[in-house]
């Protein structure tokens, strides 16, 4: 994992301190940043411009990263019921019950 460390180096942190200056809390829950978020993976192409990053708390970045599997597997799901329109509807507004809860602190 060295290209990782590489990539995850002294100019990230550079990269990463002026996004958090910019941007003092967490662009989900509004409490204090603690890390800050690459919206698409370095792995897959992400940048480091400000519209890749988004400032979050940590509780709000763990969440994240357990929530794309989730979205992903819904995502995976959901083309396979436009045959159900009323199950996939059902799917999503689940899954935005379950982030309003969440933000309300209820997850
Ligand atoms: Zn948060
Ligand atoms: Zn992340």
């Amino acid at each position: 994992m060295t290209g990782k460390r590489r990539r995850y180096g002294r100019a990230w942190k550079r990269i990463r301190d002026r996004y958090a200056a910019k941007h003092p809390n967490c662009e989900r829950c509004g409490a204090p940043t603690e890390e800050i978020h690459h919206i698409t993976p370095l792995c897959e192409g992400g940048g480091y411009d400000d519209t890749n990053l988004m400032a979050l708390c940590r509780r709000c970045h763990k969440w994240i990263h357990e929530r794309a599997k989730d979205c992903q597997y819904l995502a995976s799901l959901i083309p396979g019921l436009d045959a159900e329109p009323e199950l996939k509807e059902e799917l999503l507004k689940d899954a935005k019950e379950l982030e309003e809860k969440f933000l309300k602190g209820e997850g």
